[in-house]
């Protein structure tokens, strides 16, 4: 096993990095204070290609295998998160439903659009009544003669809806049907009946929307359609392996950067006549963050890995672990760190509390960490009675 990553991979993540601390980082605290996110900022990401890291070459992305997207979404992760909600989110949930199993008219409408950050794409599964129980969403389709479908239902908590131009939805031909009813639509934002409604604010993510989308006898085009009909909410669950092998890495860059700050604080700060690194105290909790970060990037560049290169289960299992893992990770990290700062982590002069804040939600977003559970807890079972059938 080789644990060093191919030299191109290294050059890459070496280019993110350096493009993050001198184009990204410089307007944190403004995107905070005023919440927009400055258009050269964002021209900045398209150049990088940070809109299209994993789509295929193809359809206008960059190319990168999962390992290769997840190194610049750690990057990211270290700039404020409005940059990652507007880029990386585009990569997966908010196309990877188009790439993984559209038409190739769909593709070739949307994703070189997506992939070059011209249009923003979002995810619409959530409603106010079906989160973690996904399979119960109530937005209805029915046919509408041969060539067309209608949608009716509502929407919620949807990210960057109010900037999308392209929205992945979910709906059901019948709730009774279950799973089975499920289907999946791309639907272009100035479709009519298509309405994004009350903008929902957030604990973090300033300079990002998010809000709830209602359709109103939607009429949207057959050939929109995603996959098979009955085959919807296995596209959303495999948009979310992505998303949650993303956001593993999100978590691992994000505690990197407070890993480095806590540390630079405890260098330079001094209680009782010593550097407080010198606190054994302190020694410590860096200690321990420093092991806790490593844990999880290798977990997370072991799922990078499994989605490239194994099955659906592991794939499925991998991400979950690396979300649950590394949601957990950073917030102690956070924590710890704001400890380390005192009463300057928690002010607003620092950003430690704005991380703090952001990185709270990868326990809740793309599956909360109790849903994590529920899927690792299955695969074991599953893999447990295999082990026990008989011969
Ligand atoms: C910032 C943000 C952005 C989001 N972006 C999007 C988006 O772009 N698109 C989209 O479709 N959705 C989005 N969501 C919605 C998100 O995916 C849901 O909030 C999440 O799946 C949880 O659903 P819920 O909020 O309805 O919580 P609920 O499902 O009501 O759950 C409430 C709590 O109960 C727990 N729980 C539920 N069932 C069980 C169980 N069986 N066992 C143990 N615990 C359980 C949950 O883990 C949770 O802690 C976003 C949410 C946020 C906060």
């Amino acid at each position: 096993m080789d644990f060093a990553l191919p030299p191109e991979l290294g050059r890459w993540q070496h280019q993110v990095r350096q493009f993050v601390a001198s184009e990204l980082q410089p307007h944190d605290a403004a995107i905070e204070e005023t919440g927009i996110v400055p258009q050269t900022a964002i021209a900045g990401l398209r150049r990088m290609g940070l809109f299209g890291t994993n789509t295929p070459s193809a359809y206008g992305g960059l190319g990168l295998s999962m390992l290769g997207s997840c190194l610049a979404i750690e990057e990211l992760a270290k700039a404020h998160a409005a940059f990652y909600y507007l880029s990386g989110v585009n990569v997966h949930i908010g196309s990877k439903a188009i790439e993984l199993a559209g038409s190739e008219a769909l593709k070739q409408r949307w994703l070189p659009e997506l992939a070059s950050g011209r249009t923003i794409g979002a995810y619409a599964l959530t409603e106010p009544d079906a989160g973690s129980d996904a399979a119960r969403l109530k937005t209805i389709v029915r046919r509408d003669g041969p060539s067309h479908y209608v949608l009716n239902g509502c929407k919620t908590f949807i990210t960057n809806a109010p900037a999308a131009g392209v929205f992945t939805v979910f709906a059901t031909l019948d709730p009774a049907l279950g799973t089975r009813g499920i289907c999946a639509f791309a639907v272009a934002a100035d479709t009519p009946g298509l309405n994004v409604g009350r903008a929902i604010e957030m604990a973090a993510g300033r300079g990002v929307g998010h809000a709830e989308v209602t359709f109103e006898d939607c009429r949207v085009p057959a050939a929109c359609r995603i996959g098979a009909e009955g085959q919807g909410f296995e596209i959303a669950m495999r948009c979310l392996d992505a998303g949650r092998t993303h956001w593993g890495a999100y978590c691992v860059g994000a505690a990197q950067q407070l890993l480095e700050l806590a540390v630079e604080r405890a260098t330079a700060r001094e209680t009782f006549g010593r550097r407080l690194r010198e606190h054994q105290g302190i020694e410590w909790m860096l200690a321990d963050m420093a092991a806790a970060v490593h844990a999880a990037r290798l977990v997370a560049y072991e799922a990078a890995w499994r989605y490239d290169h194994g099955g659906p289960g592991e794939r499925t299992r991998a991400a979950a672990m690396s979300k649950l893992i590394g949601a957990d990770m950073v917030q102690r990290v956070a924590d710890a760190t704001l400890q380390i700062f005192g009463g300057a982590g928690y002010s607003k002069d620092l950003p430690i509390e704005r991380i703090w804040r952001e990185t709270r939600v990868v326990r809740i977003l793309d599956g909360t960490s109790e849903m994590m559970r529920r899927i690792v807890a299955r695969d074991l079972f599953r893999t447990a009675e295999r082990r026990n059938a008989p011969l």
